[in-house]
């Protein structure tokens, strides 16, 4: 069966879905797609035979679509899953699932309505081979319990549109999502730590930021997030346990020998860095939803949690206290 998929949004990660659709995995075809800019949505298909349609509305209810993708904007996203969910049609949503923990609370309260899970939200990571041998060896108590973990998120620059809060709704909530995930934990309260900016920003952006998050079970989590660094494309992750330590794996460069050094290229954007994991979760979303079964991938209840750190991250921005994310019980819907 070829699952037929509709895209809403055709901006730089939906242009590259809607080619690794049609080019990378295999078994889903996109046949519609949609942007506020259609002429955006006509190059982003064009070749693929999809028809563009006016609105995301269009999109979902479109009798041919079987299954929706959305990556447009944030503040767009919410209401793009719910109504994916009112006509019953699986929805993979890039992150975040929501911009805000209310509207992330009407997605859950959505899908329990509808009686079985369709939402997955793009947090990649947990397809990155490398993430996923951290987390398998953590399970098999390889390091010991884990206390602590160590996070870097950098990016070389950002465009002035990027704001403060952008850190970690945008940025570390990655970061957010993967601690949970390698240390089966919530988060359960965070703060902000605000460093000297860096000269090399726009005047209204606090960067770099320290974000440091408390898990229920007691580990502590250290995320650096510095999107002006001005070098690169730089991911890292290491866990400490009572017994050992172990670290997220670098993408392996070429090694330059020339006029008395010994180099390796720093990759610049997520776009090498993840291929292969998005690639792993597209075909994952793809097999799952021909095979008629909720998806195992990142849910709804991730993308509400990752909300409300995200949430709370922003609170400490502004107030530099400790904030509580007021986190509940996974629900045994989402088990
Ligand atoms: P982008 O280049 O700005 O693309 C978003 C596109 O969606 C734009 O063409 C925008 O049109 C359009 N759009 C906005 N609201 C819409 C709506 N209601 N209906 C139809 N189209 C709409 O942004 P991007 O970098 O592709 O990011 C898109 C999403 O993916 C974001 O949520 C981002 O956080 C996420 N993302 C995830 C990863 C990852 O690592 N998993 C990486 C990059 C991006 P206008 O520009 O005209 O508003």
């Amino acid at each position: 069966m070829t699952v037929k998929v509709g895209v809403i949004g055709t901006g730089w990660i939906g242009a590259e879905h809607i080619r690794r659709i049609t080019a990378s995995v295999g078994g889903a075809e996109v046949v519609a797609a949609t942007d506020i800019d259609v002429d955006r949505a006509a190059g982003a298909v064009e070749g693929t035979g999809a028809r563009v349609l006016p609105t995301g509305t269009d999109v979902i209810t479109d009798p041919e679509v079987e299954a929706v993708v959305v990556t447009s904007w944030g503040p767009a996203h919410a209401e793009s899953v719910l109504a994916a969910i009112a006509e019953g049609k699986p929805v993979f949503c890039e992150k975040p699932l929501a911009t805000t923990a209310e509207d992330a609370r009407r997605i859950l309260d959505a899908e329990a309505a509808h009686g079985s899970r369709l939402v997955q939200v793009g947090f990649m990571r947990r397809f990155d081979p490398g993430y996923r041998q951290m987390r398998e060896a953590i399970a098999e108590g390889t390091i010991g319990t884990p206390l602590m973990a160590h996070c870097v998120h950098r990016n070389p620059t950002v465009p002035e549109s990027y704001h403060s809060e952008m850190a970690a709704q945008d940025t570390a909530v990655h970061e957010v999502d993967a601690v949970r995930w390698l240390l089966d934990d919530e988060i359960s309260a965070v703060q902000v730590l605000t460093p000297r900016p860096t000269a090399r920003r726009f005047e209204h952006l606090r960067d770099p930021q320290i974000m440091l998050l408390e898990m229920t079970g007691g580990a502590r989590v250290d995320v650096e997030v510095f999107v002006n660094c001005q070098y690169g494309y730089e991911i890292g992750c290491e866990v400490v346990g009572e017994e050992g330590t172990i670290r997220l794996p670098e993408i392996p460069g070429a090694v330059v020998r020339s006029a008395g050094w010994r180099s390796t290229p720093v990759l610049q954007d997520w776009v090498k860095r993840f291929a292969a994991a998005f690639d792993a979760e597209f075909q994952a979303w793809i097999d799952e939803v021909a095979a008629g079964r909720p998806t195992t991938g990142p849910n709804a209840w991730d993308g509400y949690a990752a909300a409300i750190v995200t949430d709370a991250l922003v609170r400490s921005l502004y107030s530099g206290g400790v904030v509580e994310t007021g986190i509940k019980e996974r629900p045994a819907f989402y088990a």
